[in-house]
């Protein structure tokens, strides 16, 4: 029975959709005003591992998620580069389809563009002025907070608390518009030339941030859905927000579960642009020859726990993920080259039915990839064995390798049958061995041949050229 830890209420909960069978998912995307970050990333791995195994476990899931197309971030970031507001959101959408792709993340069922429903936006701000809980200041139209029961529930945070911060962080202006600090902008009136604004009842101007969500989550998946998710940074103010807006609108309750994803540090330290560790996914997609095991780093944690990323875990993934792409292979390449045996093994049938069912208990427990993992783990203990047997019952052997890859497909991994990859210090001395051989210095060569073998690199020449595999 799958369980799920709901950050409202604080509790691990049995999970029951409001349609038997159907979820209704919406996740927060990025702004796009620059490549994506390792936060970013691992949220939408999160998400997207979370989706793959709702799906696996026989439900059809709607997956909408956003792109916040516009707002300060686009403004300044546009003027830096030269851009319109619109080029600029255009330029690093594209790059986040392709990042993602990269760390094979599904595309969202609906990935809607804030700029995509402005009038959806204005009717719901004109719904929650009409119901007399927000108001308008001089074009600028904020939200009552207070006046929603149960406002802040979300962030298990002291509202007093909440309140006093508020009023740190406000400028003069909107501490002369506001009538409460806590007040949240819908909408933001907007008169600089250059600068991109629509047209309203309050005049030109941009959405609040906030709004987006439960405008997109009304228009594609109704006023009710099962789960929300995104970065735990989010829940206040941002959900908060989006539960106050989305259940005055429509006086339902709003979402069933919300789930929140852990943060990612660099080196053990908190990730930020001014300790220099702001590490775009780009960049390292750039860098890194296995998009997947960069994707395996992300997905092994379970989604509520910090990620360290460095070299060393990010090395350490890289191994484990080797470790069963080589289980694979070697078994795969025993069904190809053997005779026909189509007997069944009954005993290990047994064993890969026990397998399976702890692989759905360990993931049924609020998507604990971790432990999900260490079944993986016994699965490929399990084939390597097999794969060294004299008699190889084929059926069987077939039945291994079909469920290696549908629970590695749960984890967005899809090629077991590639060869792993050598690390940087390995390939260069690979490609110093062929030079040398290239001006026949066979002493060098073999030397060379004996470092990578120290290094578990077996590298043998053949006709095309040298071969390598690892020990
Ligand atoms: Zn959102």
């Amino acid at each position: 029975m799958l369980k799920v830890y709901n950050t409202y209420t604080l509790t691990k909960e049995t999970f029951n959709p409001i349609t038997s069978g159907h979820i209704k998912m919406y996740v927060c995307g990025p702004t796009v005003y620059n490549y994506i970050h390792l936060g970013n990333a691992r949220s939408a791995i999160a998400f997207d591992t979370i989706r793959r195994y709702l799906t696996y476990r026989g439900y059809q899931v709607d997956y909408v998620s956003n792109f916040t197309d516009l707002g300060d971030k686009v403004i300044q970031q546009a003027q830096k580069e030269g851009l319109t507001e619109a080029q600029l959101a255009h330029k690093y959408e594209v790059a986040f389809d392709q990042d993602t792709a990269q760390l094979n993340i599904l595309s969202a069922t609906v990935r809607s563009k804030a700029t995509e429903v402005m009038p959806e936006i204005i009717s719901f701000v004109a719904d929650l002025l009409e119901k007399g809980y927000a108001y308008e200041v001089e074009g600028d139209v904020y939200f009552r907070a207070q006046k929603f029961p149960n406002y802040g529930i979300l962030s298990h945070q002291d509202l007093n608390e909440m309140e006093e911060n508020a009023a740190g962080r406000l400028d003069d202006q909107e501490a002369l518009r506001k009538e409460d600090p806590i007040d949240f902008a819908l909408w933001k009136g907007e008169h600089r030339p250059g600068v991109q604004a629509w047209p309203s009842p309050w005049g030109p101007g941009r959405p609040g941030w906030h709004i987006e969500c439960s405008v997109m989550i009304d228009k594609y998946l109704g006023s009710a859905i099962d789960i929300h998710g995104g970065g735990i940074d989010l829940a206040f103010p941002h959900h908060t927000n989006e539960i106050a807006q989305s259940e005055t609108h429509s006086g339902e309750e709003f979402v069933r579960y919300w789930l929140h994803n852990g943060f990612v540090n660099v080196n053990q330290e908190k990730m930020s642009k001014s300790l220099g560790n702001f590490t775009t996914v780009h960049e390292l997609l750039a860098q890194y020859s296995d998009a997947q095991a960069l994707r395996f780093l992300l997905t092994k944690t379970h989604y509520r726990r910090p990620i360290n990323y460095s070299d060393t875990t990010l090395d350490q993934a890289q191994i484990e993920l080797d470790r069963i792409r080589r289980a694979y292979r070697r078994l795969a390449q025993r069904v190809a080259v053997e005779s026909v045996k189509d007997e069944v093994d009954a005993a290990v049938e047994e064993q890969l039915k026990s397998i399976k069912a702890n692989f759905i208990d360990a993931m049924d427990n609020d998507f604990n990839t971790e432990n999900g993992l260490a079944v993986v783990f016994e699965l490929v203990t399990l084939m390597n064995q097999y794969a060294d047997q004299d008699s190889l019952p084929l059926v069987t052997a077939q039945h291994l390798l079909d469920t290696l890859k549908t629970l590695m497909s749960v984890f967005g991994i899809d090629n077991l049958g590639q060869k792993e990859s050598l690390n940087q210090e390995e390939q260069e001395l690979l490609d110093a061995r062929a030079q040398a051989r290239l001006v026949k210095d066979f002493a060098a060569s073999d030397q060379l041949r004996d470092e990578l073998l120290a290094l578990g690199v077996v590298v043998r020449d053949t006709a095309q050229g040298q071969e390598w595999e690892k020990k």
